[in-house]
């Protein structure tokens, strides 16, 4: 991303002290979102990584990974699939769970959504420990598609995501931007 988008996005995210508990700096991109300069630059800048990444799926994860998904799958003409919790999805699914700092949480994508010939971008807004978005990869994979790249809003340098993202990656890229 060029220095102007870096500063338009970062403008336009709040960091929240203590939320949703203490410690935590919580990023809210809903000034983002309410900025329509803001987020059409955004959005352009995911479409260009869905472009160069040779994308045929859009997968976005819940929740705001689904609002900064769904216009890039709209855009660059192509599905947008919902990685959801556990327990949201009507139909057959396949599932995934993974480790959080107290217990565990499971998500699940529709099974029919992904198939073989798919190169999968995904999208979430923050990446932060890895956790959420290496499940997401396991789901695309043992779908038998293919993972085409990860592109984030926002990554947490201080946390070890991208380390614990790499194995899963493999040479597929992880951008931030
Ligand atoms: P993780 O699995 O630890 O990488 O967490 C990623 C998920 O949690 C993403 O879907 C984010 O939306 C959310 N998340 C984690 N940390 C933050 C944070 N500091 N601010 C906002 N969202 C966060």
């Amino acid at each position: 991303s060029t220095p102007e988008l870096r500063e338009l996005l970062l403008g336009r995210i709040k960091d929240v002290q203590d939320y949703p508990k203490p410690g935590v700096v919580f990023k809210d991109i809903t000034p983002l979102l309410a900025d329509p300069k803001a987020f059409a630059a955004l959005t352009e800048a995911l479409v260009e990584l869905a472009v160069r990444y040779g994308a045929t799926k859009i997968v976005g994860l819940e929740a705001r990974g689904f609002i900064l998904a769904a216009p890039v799958a709209v855009q660059a003409g192509i599905g947008f699939i919902p990685v959801r919790k556990a327990g949201k999805l009507p139909g057959a699914t396949l599932a995934q769970s993974y480790e959080l700092e107290y217990g565990t949480a499971e998500i699940e994508v529709h099974a029919e959504d992904l198939s073989d010939g798919d190169r999968v971008m995904v999208i979430d807004d923050v990446l932060a420990t890895g956790g959420t978005a290496e499940a997401s990869l396991e789901l695309i994979r043992r779908a038998g598609a293919e993972v085409a790249g990860v592109a984030v809003l926002m990554e947490l340098s201080f946390l070890p995501g991208r380390e614990k993202l790499a194995p899963a990656l493999g040479d597929a890229p992880l951008d931030a931007l």
